[in-house]
């Protein structure tokens, strides 16, 4: 259908009609809003336009410059921004008592569920995620990516880590059940160099983009120290030298402070979490220029909800590690650490909190534009995902719409007026029906 033919000359209508059937638009679209955050620039456009001309942003500026036989969609007091990006994410992983809830169910089920938690987070606007492995003993996360990338399903971009490598008794092993049950755990457990190397080699041939390696012990498991350091240095070392072989990068979760250093030292692109900083682990950042994600939402979100496992470490925690870390954090973003927006949530996670960790990003000290820089651009860089992250001409058309001014308010970033990625419209105030792809709950 030509707009110029459309029913009663509404080129808006049909402009939609062929984004809604699931398709990038076939003709250019204008997005008008009060405002647009490129997140390559430290202020917002005002009155200003975004063009998508299939799945490619073809212009950026006022919107005068538009030619006025452009169809367009004014969203009015709005602004448009980038699609969000989590770099911490474990949508296959069924949280909050998630060593049970792998033990119980199958790859399928926690996979399929997936599916439709990442459609919810891509409504809400996150039109891209890192999966940090997930509690699933086969490749779902994987096999999401796939499914996305080959179109079978609408979904947000991913980069996947399948599996956290674990030391037996660490982070990725289930350690509260007796000795004579011979368990598969949520994690890759692996111990000595062979092991590891072989972990490294069979995760990379699997379809992994990261290799997530969980270098100290953890909160959220049970039986373990997240002040504890995993592995000897050699077998580190051996985990760091066979990704780097096949340059495949790595995400460190640490939190003791030698685990932090050990993975900075020996190549990690990120470092997830890094509760005990001290001067010479924010140095070591600064200095080769490793990303920290520390995931600071989740911490709070549970002492609120009280249903963890191991609610009795996670407020301690909260009342006593968190405000000296938030004092660190503050500390290595004024030295110039590249801070990554990450929320370590799972599956059945509020989707509309998600967005809460651009409030704690304003508690380190950000800006209202940092953290959502943090949030789109840095995320992006991080993970070599050079068409997108922000509103530029050639970038990939991932453009959310919040109400509102989040440079004002940070709260608008938990509502979206507008979702489109790779062009495709998501969510409009003009389209009711999902698009093809998107699956029904
Ligand atoms: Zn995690």
């Amino acid at each position: 259908m030509a707009p110029g033919s459309a029913r009663g000359g509404c080129l808006l209508a049909a402009a939609l009609f062929v984004a809604a059937a699931g398709n990038a638009s076939a003709e250019p679209l204008a997005l008008l809003a009060d405002r647009v955050i490129t997140a390559n620039q430290d202020r917002a456009l005002v009155n200003a336009a975004v063009v998508v001309d299939g799945d490619t942003i073809t212009f950026v500026g006022s919107r005068d410059e538009v030619p006025s036989d452009t169809p367009r969609l004014d969203l009015g007091d709005a602004t448009l921004m980038p699609g969000m990006i989590d770099a911490h994410a474990h949508p296959v992983t069924i949280g909050p008592d998630y060593q049970v809830a792998h033990l119980s169910n199958s790859s399928a089920t926690k996979t399929l569920g997936a599916a439709v938690y990442l459609q919810d987070l891509l409504k809400a606007g996150w039109t891209g995620m890192r999966i940090a492995g997930d509690a699933d003993v086969f490749y779902g996360p994987v096999d999401l990516k796939r499914a996305i990338d080959g179109g079978t399903i609408l979904g947000p971009h991913l980069a996947v880590a399948a599996h956290w490598i674990s030391i037996t008794g660490g982070g990725g092993d289930v350690n509260f059940m007796s000795p004579e049950q011979r368990l598969i755990a949520d994690g890759l457990v692996v111990d000595g160099v062979d092991e590891i190397r072989k972990a490294v080699r069979e995760e990379i041939k699997y379809g992994s983009d990261w290799i997530k390696v969980l270098a100290t012990g953890a909160y959220m498991s049970v039986g373990d120290s997240p002040k504890n350091v995993s592995f000897s240095p050699e077998e580190f070392d051996a985990l760091m030298a066979e990704a780097r072989r096949q340059g495949v990068p790595v995400m460190a979760h640490a939190h003791a402070t030698a685990g932090i250093k050990q993975a900075v030292r020996g190549g990690a692109r990120s470092v997830e979490h890094g509760t005990f900083l001290d001067d010479e682990a924010i140095d070591l950042l600064v200095e080769h220029g490793t990303w920290l994600i520390p995931t600071i939402y989740i911490g709070d979100y549970y002492y609120e909800e009280g249903t963890l496992r191991e609610d009795e470490r996670n407020n301690y925690y909260f009342e006593h590690e968190k405000p000296i870390w938030m004092d660190w954090l503050n500390k290595a973003y004024r030295k110039g650490v590249k801070i990554g927006v990450g929320l370590d949530f799972g599956q059945g996670d509020p989707p509309e909190a998600y967005a809460e960790e651009f409030r704690m990003l304003l508690d380190v000290g950000m800006s209202h534009m940092e953290a959502i820089q943090a949030g789109t651009r840095v995320n992006a860089e991080m993970l070599g995902w050079d068409d997108r992250g922000t509103l530029a001409v050639g970038k990939n058309a991932d453009v959310i719409a919040v109400p509102g001014n989040p440079l004002q308010d940070i709260g608008a970033l938990k509502q979206t007026v507008l979702v489109m990625i790779g062009g495709k419209i998501i969510k409009s105030p003009n389209t009711a029906e999902p698009p093809e792809g998107m699956l029904l709950r």
